[in-house]
């Protein structure tokens, strides 16, 4: 399949090629595109044959549900049931913007794009592209991350490009995303609020709006044999680059010891090794295949905003080792941390 890709500007939106994109969604074909958090991989959340089309260009298993974007709050009501006053009030907080809540689905949306839930995921994303191409698709996207399942997230049409062209009919190029990690998922359906995946917006965040959160226990990475997480995503290997991915934790003079002496090891061995670190301790590392600072230690977004960019580069330059820092930061930390401990495969080291 020829891929078509189009560059479009958020400060100054090409109509024509938003209404171009929009027809290729009402006609059942798939567009990626920009969203704050990653790209998104769009197709009409009401069709069932789009949604089937979602899993095989990404080779996602379809027991993995996608979230279906909104552009406004009124559609809402057409695809979800029971919206309790915390949605609206979390709603009204956070939308538009990084933010997923779980609904009991209405029957418009087919088994297909929910994963054979009854709950339904939806978020209305905060980038002036993604809200035309939505509305111009007829107001109802399912899209999961615009990645090959099992791949880190896309943050740039470059990475889209990377793993579907020639697998979807269009890419929209509007620059890299700023969040850079993908959003928050609260489910809405029980009394208290439960995040099921970390992001963006923490869990006290959605507290200090209900006065109430709950957190799935996969949150925390619990891999507890028998304990399924709610989300069911979050069981699956994700965001991992090819080589072994470690993450050092510990003191930052042994942290940086140690993993300088797993540098020189590892090229003994004749290995490609690269570093994750921060603009702190960048400067120490020595001799590194490829060294990587995710930005300075006080500066979580931009932790958030590289680490998968970084991730990738590591798959360019054929690394077989990373050794990355931990970033414990204190309000996206713990969903940053989530996404590399799962990248990681739980493989971490305490000095
Ligand atoms: P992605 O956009 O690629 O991060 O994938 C969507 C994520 O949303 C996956 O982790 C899904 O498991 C999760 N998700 C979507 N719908 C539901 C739902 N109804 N209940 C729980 N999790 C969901
Ligand atoms: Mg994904």
């Amino acid at each position: 399949m020829d891929t078509k890709i189009v560059k479009i500007d958020e400060n100054a939106i090409d109509h024509e090629a938003i209404k171009a994109a929009g027809d290729v969604i009402k006609k059942g074909g798939l567009v990626a595109f920009p969203t704050e958090t990653v790209y998104g991989l769009g197709g009409n959340a009401l069709d069932p044959g789009a949604s089937r089309k979602i899993y095989e260009a990404k080779g996602r298993p379809s027991d993995n549900p996608l979230i279906v974007h909104i552009y406004r709050m009124e559609d809402l009501y057409e695809v979800a049931a029971d919206v309790s006053n915390d949605a609206i009030k979390l709603a009204d907080k956070f939308w538009p913007g990084p933010l997923t809540m779980i609904f009991n689905k209405k029957a418009i949306v087919p088994g297909e794009t929910t994963g054979g839930l009854d709950t339904v995921a939806v978020r209305m994303p905060d980038n002036s592209i993604a809200s035309e191409f939505i509305k111009a698709s007829g107001g109802f996207v399912a899209a999961p991350s615009a990645n090959l399942s099992g791949r880190p997230s896309p943050t740039s049409a470059a990475h889209v490009i990377e793993d579907m062209d020639g697998r979807i009919d269009m890419i929209i190029d509007g620059g890299s995303s700023v969040i850079g990690l993908e959003s928050t998922i609260v489910d809405m359906t029980g009394d208290v609020p439960m995040i099921l995946r970390p992001g963006y917006i923490s869990g006290e965040m959605v507290k200090d709006v209900l006065f109430k959160v709950d957190y799935d226990p996969a949150v925390f990475g619990d891999v507890t044999e028998g304990l399924r997480p709610k989300a069911p995503g979050m069981k699956y290997r994700h965001y991992a680059p090819k080589g072994e991915l470690m993450i050092i934790k510990g003191d930052r003079d042994l942290v940086v010891r140690y993993i300088q002496e797993r540098i020189t090891g590892g090229l003994e061995q004749g290995k490609r090794v690269g570093i994750i670190a921060t603009d702190e301790t960048a400067g120490y590392y020595r001799d590194a295949t490829l060294l990587k600072s995710v930005g300075a230690r006080e500066d979580e977004e931009s932790i958030a905003r590289h680490l998968y960019a970084v991730l990738r580069e590591c798959d360019d330059s054929d690394i077989d080792l990373i050794f990355s820092e931990d970033f414990d930061t204190p309000r996206i930390g713990q969903a940053i941390m989530n996404r590399l401990i799962k990248a990681a495969g739980h493989n971490i080291v305490n000095v």
